[in-house]
């Protein structure tokens, strides 16, 4: 066993990981990437198709990003921002102040103007993000709405982050259940997930549920009586937090068109604030191919194409382009406003990290910016997620593949023991820890959400390299859950070429 590995089995605790199967193996030690590749302690190498944990944008090592990194550090790599300002992070809010608002969304023509995210609250990962919003949100209604305990509701399924506030708006019982009693309690409503919907009529077919469901949008109908019933026991939400366009942790659910238009409208009708949580959705990750009509600037946030503009927008991941730890959580005038006030009146925001504003991962989120507003970047989205488009149906010929779903350049693939009846495996069978373990045999790392397994490209990743990550998927699909399909997996994945 490699040294590295022995230490690592010695000393150290993994995040989200059942420690006792971890320590009956050696484990991969990453030592060095480029691109879409990571290389192990032992020399072999591997396809990146998690985006190492949703965070990679533009691959590793990336020149550009590289050389940000090392002109900063030849500056300084940290200083405080209590009390301090500095000039990464000071040029990093002014650059995500202008994407976050474009001028479409600040048409004086809408019948009711959109928020305006001016200004930034630095944290350091994807859960502080949402803290901050929870906590400004929170204050916010209390102070200028008289909320005595403000309200909240978030989606079923919902996953926001491990600190103890973003775990109060998430409702994964096997993840949050246990930490039930040191939590506030929030409303969870239900979240449009076509596949499994109770009130999707029409039978299963061998394409994305979302496509031919047959639904009344009762999803949406759901939210609005959730609002209604808060309304009339006259303790309305202060503000609902959602992932737009897709519920990552939750399983990869994506939402059909049009329910985050529909379900921003009725919150908002109720008078609650938006927290829009775009730690995984935003930087093109599920918009890469689409862009406002008659605009050159594709769509970064996955609110935007739906033209809603939350109130809060909560950013972490690939903010730096998945290189360093950094979020940031933009907010309007008027929440800005709530905290002013006279040294003695303590309206101060009083939350802080002391890597706040961290320079090092500014610079890098700067150029990581630029990286993404560039037209070769924009075609380079374009083109992967064209690819990704063209390489998954074959997937539909495998009989354990229940779903197969893509929202820009993230593809997941639900495994059920039957798709005629959706009935899923048990979990006891681990088939979507097995179907990646098989995956990486064949030198393709990702990791699974139950039995759904996700591949998220870097964008950086090349047509051969995607086709391989497609390809090693199919093949541990059939390794591990052999099919009665008549089509040998040769033609199958040919055809997908
Ligand atoms: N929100 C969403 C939507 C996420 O996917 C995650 C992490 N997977 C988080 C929040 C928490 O981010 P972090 O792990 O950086 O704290």
């Amino acid at each position: 066993m490699h040294p590295l590995a022995q230490l690592d089995l010695k000393h150290v605790w993994h995040p989200f990981t059942q420690m006792r199967d971890w320590l009956s193996e050696e484990p991969l030690v990453i030592v060095s990437g480029r691109g879409a590749t990571l290389r192990d302690a032992h020399g072999r190498t591997y396809l990146d198709a998690n985006a190492s944990i949703w965070t990679n944008l533009h691959g590793h090592r990336h020149p550009a990003l590289d050389r940000a990194l090392r002109r900063q550090l030849a500056r300084i790599a940290h200083c405080s921002a209590l009390g301090l300002a500095n000039e990464p992070a000071s040029l990093l809010a002014a650059e995500l102040v202008r994407v976050a608002n474009p001028a479409r969304l600040r048409s004086p023509a809408a019948p009711v103007p959109n928020p305006i995210l001016e200004r930034v609250f630095y944290s350091d990962d994807g859960s502080t993000a949402l803290e901050v919003a929870l906590k400004q949100a929170w204050e916010f209604a209390r102070r200028t709405r008289g909320h005595r305990r403000p309200r909240f509701l978030s989606l079923q399924g919902a996953y926001h982050g491990d600190t103890l506030g973003a775990v109060a708006l998430g409702h994964i019982d096997r993840f949050h259940a246990a930490f039930g009693g040191m939590l506030y309690r929030t409303d969870a409503v239900m979240a449009p997930y076509c596949y499994r919907c109770p009130y999707n009529r029409a039978r299963p077919e061998r394409a994305d549920a979302r496509t031919y469901r047959v639904c009344q949008w009762e999803c949406v109908s759901r939210i609005e009586q959730a609002c209604h019933r808060a309304t009339r026991q006259n303790r309305p939400y202060a503000a609902f937090a959602f992932e737009p366009l897709l519920q990552g942790a939750a399983g990869m659910i994506p939402q059909p068109d049009g329910w985050l238009a529909r379900a921003a409208q009725v919150v908002r009708g109720h008078g609650a604030l938006l927290i829009a949580d775009e730690v995984f959705t935003a930087f093109g990750r599920t918009t890469a191919a689409t862009r406002p009509p008659r605009s050159p600037q594709p769509h970064l946030f996955a609110c935007h194409r739906e033209s809603v503009q939350p109130d809060f927008l909560c950013l972490a991941k690939g903010l730096s382009g998945g290189y360093l730890p950094l979020a940031a959580t933009l907010t309007t005038g008027p929440v800005f406003e709530a905290f002013l006030g006279e040294y003695s009146e303590f309206k101060t925001f009083f939350h802080g990290h002391s890597f706040t504003g961290n320079p090092l991962g500014a610079a890098v989120a700067l150029e990581s910016l630029h990286l993404l507003q560039h037209p070769d970047g924009l075609r380079q989205r374009a083109n992967l997620e064209t690819a990704l488009t063209r390489l998954l149906p074959p997937l539909w010929h495998l009989p354990s593949v229940g779903d197969v779903r893509q929202v820009g350049l993230v593809a997941a693939v639900e495994l059920v023991r039957d798709w005629p009846t959706r009935t899923p495996f048990h979990p006891h069978e681990r088939v979507g820890l097995r179907v990646c373990q098989a995956m990486r045999q064949r030198g393709v790392l990702t990791r699974p959400i139950g039995d759904v397994v996700v591949v998220m490209p870097p964008y950086c990743t090349t047509p051969t390299q995607l086709r391989r990550m497609i390809h090693a998927l199919i093949e541990a699909i059939d390794e591990v859950v052999p099919g009665n399909d008549e089509a040998p997996i040769s033609s199958r994945t040919r055809t997908a070429q």
